[in-house]
């Protein structure tokens, strides 16, 4: 083809597919097999080296998986991606990759309660230490950096709280202090928002989420920017060590050791591999990932604006709306809408929340998010259950907090909805 640089809408559906020149199949193969068998001994040496690039083993890499990681990159503006079997796995992964015992990382205070928990838990447990901080005020995160200090990690849209992070300012204290700025993206996706641009060094995802975007399939991916020198600061002996008294990860791959150190030692070992059917299932979601995105924040728009004007809802959170103290930084980094996730405060407690759930028709009450279905969830008694209930004030879960993941459904059906279930409670003052 020419030599034209081409747009998200098209790299969506083609970038990381080869002509199928066996049987010119039009969708990406699925490489339902364990294991590759090589041409020649020679073959099979220099795969195993990593001297040649082939398949030997879907643990570490199948030609299906391949697709996904390069479609990713692609979107993300990055040298190369690692699927992984979940978002969980991608995000873990991503840190076992730098840390080691005693090192330390600074993370929002505002994550993901399964990334909150591997913080504060297993790494703790691992002799790797968290500070959390508060997003919204950047010089929160320079107070803890010292010589331990390996990464930093925040969500580009925080969870439960909406934030948006001020990802230039972020990524400047990082890049000034020669630490890596790795961003989990779900809620925004490669199609809203790309941290890579700004600044970012690592980039991961719950594909789980809107990449895969019909709650069918667990998955993540994490993406490497190429923009991070891993032998400037002396931080990273392992990538800068020599491996089998080789060259090192960062001498023999560069821009991208990370996800070449990731692949080799975490995949290697930990093995939490993406099937190659999921890798399939996720590459379907992805291909119509702009199109479900235009919908998604569209509505969840119109939501946010319909229950701001509810007298039965006491606040809205959503970016999109004036009110929102995120706003300026929403129009700034998200100028196609600051995704589909809002939260709410119903008025009357608990009872009021539990009627107004049960009474949704449209809206199914899951702990899910990113579904081209319409979800709710009230965080206090499902997904942040496990937290005290400081630890859930902390993280912005209040009592009365409602979190909406808004699909692709009608408009009006969806309205038409909530102002059924709404009517049906209380008058509250
Ligand atoms: C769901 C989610 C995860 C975890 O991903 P899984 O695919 O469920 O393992 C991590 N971060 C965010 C922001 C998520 O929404």
């Amino acid at each position: 083809m020419s030599k034209r640089k081409l747009n998200f809408d098209t790299l969506q559906i083609h970038v990381g597919q080869k002509v199928d020149l066996q049987n010119g199949s039009t969708a990406v193969p699925i490489y339902q097999t364990s294991a590759f068998r090589f041409d020649t001994f020679d073959d099979a040496k220099a795969v195993s080296a990593y001297e040649k690039f082939g398949y030997n083993y879907t643990r570490f890499r199948n030609p299906t998986q391949t697709a996904f990681e390069n479609r990713i990159a692609a979107l993300e503006g990055g040298t190369a991606a690692l699927s992984t079997s979940s978002g969980m796995a991608a995000i873990t992964y991503s840190l076992l990759n730098i840390l080691s015992q005693g090192d330390e990382i600074i993370a929002a205070d505002t994550l993901y309660a399964g990334t909150h928990t591997t913080f504060s838990n297993l790494f703790s447990n691992m002799g790797i230490k968290t500070h959390f901080v508060n997003p919204n005020n950047i010089e929160d995160f320079k107070k803890y950096i010292n010589e331990k200090t390996k990464a930093i990690y925040a969500e580009s849209i925080g969870n439960p709280g909406i934030n948006i992070i001020d990802i230039e300012a972020l990524s400047k204290l990082a890049n000034d202090n020669q630490i890596p700025l790795i961003i989990d993206n779900t809620f925004a996706t490669p199609y809203l928002f790309n941290p890579i641009k700004y600044g970012a060094n690592i980039v991961v995802h719950s594909a789980t989420k809107f990449i895969g975007g019909h709650g069918s399939t667990i998955g993540g991916v994490i993406v490497e920017g190429g923009n991070f020198n891993w032998a400037e600061s002396g931080k990273f002996p392992g990538f800068t060590n020599p491996v089998c008294n080789e060259s090192s990860y960062y001498d023999a791959y560069k821009d991208t050791a990370f996800i070449t150190k990731a692949r080799s030692q975490l995949m290697g070992t930990l093995g939490a591999t993406l099937s190659p059917f999921n890798a399939f299932m996720l590459l379907q979601g992805v291909e119509t990932l702009s199109l479900r995105m235009k919908k998604h924040v569209f509505n969840a728009q119109k939501i946010a604006e319909f229950l701001d004007a509810s007298d039965k809802v006491s606040w809205v959170n959503y970016p999109g709306l004036k009110s929102s103290k995120y706003y300026e930084l929403g129009k700034k980094y998200f100028p196609k809408g600051p995704g589909s996730i809002l939260t709410f405060g119903l008025k009357g407690g608990l009872d009021n929340i539990k009627k107004f759930i049960d009474n949704l028709e449209i809206f199914s009450l899951v702990t899910n998010i990113g579904d081209i279905k319409s979800l709710v969830v009230h965080p206090a008694t499902t997904t942040h259950v496990e937290l005290s209930e400081e630890e859930q004030l902390l993280a912005g879960v209040t009592p009365d907090l409602i979190r909406m993941s808004v699909g692709i459904e009608d408009i009006d059906d969806l309205i038409f909805d909530l102002e059924q279930s709404l009517n049906k409670l209380n008058y509250i003052k």
